[in-house]
């Protein structure tokens, strides 16, 4: 491994991606003592959550049991902590899949996200879209960001790409490698519809479509997926009109956008004209954005495999814990799951969040490095905070020592109440 870069710099750490991961990214390298900036071409933090109205967490618990076992500490539970102080209830509900989640509300989410990021002493730039790096040698020296007053550079000594897609990664120069149409995990636009009386599932809506396509020329596509009530509003969302889509092109993302909003108009009238419970009801919204699931495969130095999935518990260089079970979107149908092995958990490796090749640049979130079985399960939120943190730390390290540490990014994991074991 190499050096740190040069001497002028801006920040120790940038964190490009203001999601889950890069929340908790850029946090922790605060925590670790580095003046950090946290990226984000929204106008907020969240990522998919606010987004797309992806509002449950799912990862912070392993499946199945009487009674939640959590896997997903340090920040993570410190945005569940803050949650709850702004008056959410953060108690874990069972779903159908056996597994547990933690419903959100996109507006407690979004301020409890600003408090958190300020309180850390992160410095918060939004509305700011990266669109370039300056690299070479697998060193990036800065990122090339630009608002409504044109472009700027933001130096720094290390960089965390939480941007989902890898952009950052892909900009200064990391190996991709090839995603098919196969393999992809299919997009989905949420619909979140109030005034929805009594229990709803998800075979309810596809029996509702079911009926709808009879007789019809061009038949909807089934509904599959899942549904949830939201907490504070007790809106119904649902998650079941999957898209495929190329989501690094905006050709194909407006086709898919465009399409998703129609099946969704045309779902919504299916439910009321077949559904008593949605007599009363109104379709809030779609999205408001398609929620990407998959996007850039980055080759990484020991990416999260199938095998660690089915073996459970660590690998070396555990620096995250994972507890969700492999969640697959590929092709039409319903999600498949598969569980996770051995004690219900596995870890996640150091290298996962090395990009070959690149020397002060660690990925987080569902930008790590999986095999496509892998991912199916490392890409949820609870384990992106988790990915998150400990990429966050690791560039801390890099930027103070100027080299790479698993073994002292474990140690501070821990220093800051992350779980690498159970
Ligand atoms: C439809 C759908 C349903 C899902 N259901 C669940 C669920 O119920 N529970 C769950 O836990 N997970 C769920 N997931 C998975 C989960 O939401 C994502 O994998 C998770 O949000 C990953 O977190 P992240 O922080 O890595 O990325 P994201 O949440 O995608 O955040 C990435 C951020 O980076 C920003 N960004 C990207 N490029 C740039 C750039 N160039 N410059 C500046 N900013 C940039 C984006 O604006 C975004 O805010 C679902 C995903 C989808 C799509």
């Amino acid at each position: 491994m190499g050096t740190a870069p040069g001497p002028a710099h801006d920040y120790d750490v940038v964190v490009v991606g203001g999601g889950s991961a890069g929340v908790a990214a850029a946090i922790a390298a605060s925590r670790r003592g580095a003046r950090t900036a946290l990226i984000e071409r929204r106008a907020y933090f969240g990522g998919v959550a606010v987004a797309g109205s992806v509002l449950m967490y799912c990862g912070f618990f392993t499946q199945g049991g009487s009674s939640p076992v959590r896997v997903v500490g340090g920040i993570g539970l410190d945005v569940l902590r803050a949650l709850e102080e702004a008056g959410l209830n953060v108690e874990p509900h069972h779903t159908r899949s056996d597994n547990w989640v933690v419903a959100l509300d996109q507006e407690v989410l979004k301020i409890t996200l600003d408090r958190l990021v300020a309180r850390e002493g992160v410095t918060p730039i939004l509305h700011c879209g990266i669109i370039d790096a300056s690299a070479s040698g697998g060193v990036i020296e800065a990122v090339r960001g630009f608002d409504d007053n044109g472009g700027f550079e933001i130096g720094a000594r290390a960089f965390v790409d939480a941007s989902g897609n890898a952009n950052l990664a892909w900009m200064a120069g990391a190996s991709v490698d090839p995603l098919t149409d196969e393999a992809r995990q299919d997009a989905s636009l949420v619909m979140r519809m109030s005034g929805v009386a009594g229990d709803v599932s998800p075979d309810d809506l596809l029996a509702a479509i079911t009926r709808e396509n009879d007789g019809l020329t061009e038949p909807l596509p089934l509904p599959y997926g899942a549904v949830g009530r939201l907490p504070l509003t007790g809106d119904l969302v649902a998650i079941v009109l999957d898209l495929p889509v190329d989501a690094l092109s905006a050709v194909d993302l407006t086709r898919a956008e465009m399409r998703g909003r129609t099946i969704a108009r045309d779902y919504f009238a299916a439910f009321q004209r077949h559904l008593p419970a949605f007599a009363g009801a109104r379709l809030q919204a779609t999205g408001p954005e398609l929620g990407v699931r998959q996007g850039r495969v980055i080759r990484t130095q020991r990416p999260s495999a199938v095998a660690d999935v089915l073996r459970g518990g660590p690998v070396p260089d555990t620096v995250a814990v994972a507890g969700w079970p492999m969640e697959s979107h590929q092709g039409s149908g319903p999600p498949r799951y598969e569980r996770i092995g051995g004690p219900g958990w596995y870890g996640i490796g150091y290298g996962a969040l090395v990009p070959e090749g690149m020397d002060n640049l660690w990925l987080a979130g569902r930008a790590i490095g999986a095999d496509a079985d892998a991912y199916a399960s490392v890409r949820v939120m609870g384990t992106a905070f988790a990915t998150g943190q400990a990429a966050g730390i690791a560039a801390a390290h890099f930027a103070i020592f100027g080299r790479h540490d698993p073994s002292a990014v474990a140690v501070e994991l821990e220093a800051q109440d992350a779980i690498l074991a159970l």
